[in-house]
């Protein structure tokens, strides 16, 4: 016998997983040429120079780095500076190198913080849905239950779901902002709303619930939008980020925690990260990228391509007649489904090799996810095809509509 919950968990087929192995088979029967696939949220435009030249750098002419070692299991002294300095230059926040955990990436660093954070059995976390569907797995590794908050029609939090969705049992809260998968913007005033919300029932309830700010995306965002630092909102904070998508980095797995120094019994919370952190392995994140992360962490990727895609996109939707929210950040759009059921739209669009996310794993019913984070050629290319999906429904609608004789 195994652990049954891993067991579970590991034999479990993803779905995104299904739509890339059926992509191949796709592209086997009718060419690459008439696939188009939005489902994978792998970045699409290159790291920033200074990553390959710190790199090269770095392996040639600095012998003293430490290269392939080791490091402290929380990160490298430097590295944490590196990043703590960043933070307090950009935001204004009062973080020290003791503040920072360095970690595989965002994934990491939620299930860490949640691991540490969650202690009683009917613990529950608060997800705004829709949201990555990982965060379901990483509350229950922490040994809590997700709650899951509805939405309001811009994919920001339903307020009223949310105050009474708090309760004492109510131990953190994940904003993940801009949001996979809706490419939604938490602004100030939905950051303000949230925080107050959380220290009314702070003081209804005698305790103090966490936020968990998970912000890969951070720096993804359009039209001159900002991501409020909900350090100088909430002091029970703590920010889990990743260089996955804001250098193009996601397959060398580095990002990191900062603890809010102004979060309650701040120094054992930290103590408590390190602990889950040994606890599942996660420690010395790879060396090499934390030296690089030391000389690269203002490092900027240019999202102009991202942007453009995302214009693009929405132009083919809206000319079709597709309903969709344009989405403020990230690489993601919510598209709805022309069918209450959106899997059985994410199959039917297979059809027309159209590879689509059906948003029920993100936790909300009658949508899918288009990653846009492709070829912008290729979503040009895909007009055609999204026409001929929306039509099929049309026609649809036509023959059920005829009056039976
Ligand atoms: N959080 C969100 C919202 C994500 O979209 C992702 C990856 O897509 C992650 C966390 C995991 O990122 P990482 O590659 O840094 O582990």
């Amino acid at each position: 016998m195994f652990n049954t919950e891993s067991y579970e968990l590991g034999s479990k087929r993803s779905v995104i997983r299904e739509l890339f192995e059926y992509g191949k088979e796709y592209a086997k029967i009718h060419g690459s040429d008439s696939l188009f696939d939005f489902s994978l949220g792998n970045p699409s435009i290159p790291a920033p120079n200074c990553v390959n030249e710190a790199i090269t750098e770095i392996i040639r002419n600095e012998p003293s780095v430490l290269v392939h070692g080791y490091t402290s299991a929380q990160g490298d002294f430097s590295a944490r500076k590196a990043i703590s300095d960043s933070i307090n230059r950009r935001f204004g926040a009062n973080l020290s190198p003791d503040g920072i955990y360095i970690t595989c990436g965002a994934a990491a660093s939620v299930a860490i913080t949640l691991k540490a954070v969650c202690e009683r059995a009917d613990d529950e976390v608060m997800v705004f849905a829709p949201y990555f569907p990982e965060y379901d797995v990483f509350i229950k590794n922490g040994g809590a239950i997700p709650v899951a908050v509805a939405p309001d029609e811009n994919f920001l939090p339903d307020f009223e779901d949310f105050e009474k969705k708090l309760s004492e049992k109510t131990r953190a809260v994940i904003i993940n902002s801009p949001v996979n998968p809706s490419g939604a913007v938490y602004g100030e005033a939905t950051v303000k709303k949230i925080c107050a919300a959380l220290s009314k029932a702070n003081e209804k309830y005698g305790r103090k619930i966490i936020v968990v700010c998970d912000e890969p995306y951070r720096e993804i965002v359009y039209d001159g939008k900002t991501v409020p630092y909900i350090m100088n909102y909430y002091d029970d904070a703590v920010v889990c980020y990743s260089f996955s998508k804001s250098l193009s980095l996601p397959g060398e797995r580095i990002g990191y925690i900062a603890v809010g120094p102004k979060c309650s019994e701040e120094r054992r919370l930290y103590a408590a990260i390190c602990g889950a952190g040994r606890g599942m392995g996660y420690v010395c994140a790879p060396s090499l990228m934390q030296a690089v992360i030391s000389r690269c962490v203002d490092a900027k990727t240019d999202i102009s391509a991202y942007e453009k895609n995302r214009d693009l996109l929405c132009g083919v939707l809206e000319s079709i007649g597709y309903s969709f929210v344009k989405p403020d950040g990230a690489f993601y759009l919510m598209l709805k489904s022309p069918e209450d059921d959106a899997c059985a739209f994410s199959e039917r669009a297979k059809k027309y090799g159209l590879l689509l996310v059906p948003s029920d794993g993100f936790g909300i019913k009658g949508y899918v996810r288009v990653a846009f984070c492709v070829d912008g050629e290729m979503i040009k290319k895909s007009a055609a095809a999204f026409a001929a999906l929306f039509d099929s429904y049309k026609n649809q609608c036509v023959a059920q509509d005829l009056p039976r004789t």
